[in-house]
């Protein structure tokens, strides 16, 4: 029988959903750092599934365990103990300053765990203080309560009315969030650098400052480590690296390298679910928590956070190279594998195209930045590979 090609663009644009847009590749096969498309174009993957795929496509190790754990036990569901979820809730508060799990499947539905379990807090602990400061440019979800704890308002507009009980204040500005906080505050629900807001990293001194304003308040710390955390920024999580211990701290994206996977942590003095209150058909099923145990258990025994943090050096020396060079670029900001070259006009979408034509996938995180976040277990090679690309399209682009 002949193959017949299949327009997957046409039939995209007729049976599905359009609630983004996407960009033309359509995307077959990975290995490492490296996707092919169906005509067998290659990419060095920059983007990692929106910092998701942490030790590259197809990783051998991940994908034996996954066949393994699919042919033993792959939903059960909470009603019973399963082994792989607690081995992973073990691992997690072994190595983090939190002391219990709750796993979800995405990012979003971890932030509303943290969410439920900050206002019981606020409810039983602080006379029923129920309402979450957040900041601007934030991100957090895509459900209805986390489009309205995020701080972009195209995202939420269209969905009113939306739930009650959230205050943003600017990002990176300590007297702004003090005098926010009210009798009513419960918890402070932040991201250790702004992902999907542009990979905006704040100052030194303002998580240690909220951290203090937090503990004379009597307020939670919540950080959302979605992105930054599981070795994205250089250390396993990204708290270490401003010196202090949120309350509750919630993961994803990484912490699976691809499988849907999501957890909510907190301290045992906040930890104040009971019976009924939380629940999840699929959250920490054994499929997705072997994933993540493989995952987060080789992050931590192959020092990956350390090898992040000396990638970070050469991304940032390439980086400012490319500054002083290029009058496109206007700055850089990151930590570890997580960064975004800052452009002087409105031109990442462009930026972006043209990489892919050269074989690079990137990101326009911002309508005038370009995010890179590549596996985190990217080799040198790859890593320079990408970034020569990166360099040709900026110069390109700098000569108009
Ligand atoms: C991606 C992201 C989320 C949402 O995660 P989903 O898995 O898409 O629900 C939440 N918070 C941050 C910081 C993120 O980067």
């Amino acid at each position: 029988m002949e193959k017949v090609a299949t327009d997957w663009r046409d039939l995209e644009s007729r049976v599905f959903m359009q609630t983004g847009k996407r960009q033309p590749p359509v995307l077959v096969r990975g290995e490492g750092s490296r996707v092919w498309d169906e005509d067998g174009k290659a990419y060095v993957d920059f983007f990692a599934g929106v910092a998701v795929t942490s030790l590259g496509h197809s990783d051998p190790g991940l994908a034996a365990v996954l066949a393994d754990q699919a042919a033993t036990l792959i939903q059960v569901s909470n009603v019973f103990y399963t082994v792989p979820q607690l081995q992973l809730a073990e691992l997690l508060v072994n190595n983090s300053c939190l002391d219990r799990v709750y796993f979800s499947n995405s990012g979003a539905e971890a932030n509303e765990a943290a969410i439920k379990l900050a206002r019981k807090w606020g409810g039983l602990k602080k006379n029923g203080a129920f309402e979450i400061i957040t900041a601007l440019d934030s991100f957090h979800g895509r459900t209805l309560t986390t489009i309205t704890a995020s701080g972009t308002d195209a995202y939420k507009d269209p969905f009113a009315p939306l739930p009650p009980g959230f205050v943003h204040v600017p990002y990176n500005d300590v007297d702004a969030l003090r005098s926010a906080i009210t009798d009513d505050t419960c918890a402070v629900l932040l991201e250790p650098i702004q992902g999907e807001g542009g990979v905006n990293v704040p100052d030194d001194g303002y998580l240690p400052a909220v951290r203090r304003l937090c503990d004379e308040r009597n307020v939670l710390l919540i950080l959302d480590e979605v992105q930054t955390g599981i070795g994205r920024c250089g250390a396993l999580f990204a708290y270490e690296l401003a010196g202090i211990e949120p309350d509750i701290m919630t993961l994803a994206k990484g912490i699976a390298s691809g499988v849907p996977l999501g957890a909510v942590l907190s301290k045992e003095h906040c930890s104040v679910f009971e019976p009924g209150d939380h629940g999840s058909t699929y959250g920490g099923n054994p499929l997705a928590c072997r994933a993540g145990y493989e995952v987060v258990s080789r992050i931590i025994d192959e020092c990956i956070p350390e090898k992040v943090a000396e990638d970070a050096q050469h991304v940032e020396q390439r980086l400012h190279s490319m500054e002083d060079r290029f009058e496109i670029v206007s700055g850089h900001r990151g930590k570890g594998l997580l960064w975004a070259v800052a452009l002087s006009r409105v031109e990442a979408p462009a930026v972006v195209a043209k990489c892919l034509g050269k074989g690079l996938i990137v990101n326009n995180v911002r309508p005038d930045a370009v995010r890179l976040c590549p596996a985190l277990n990217i080799s040198r090679e790859n890593l320079d590979e990408g970034l020569d690309i990166l360099e040709g399209v900026l110069a390109e682009v700098s000569n108009g």
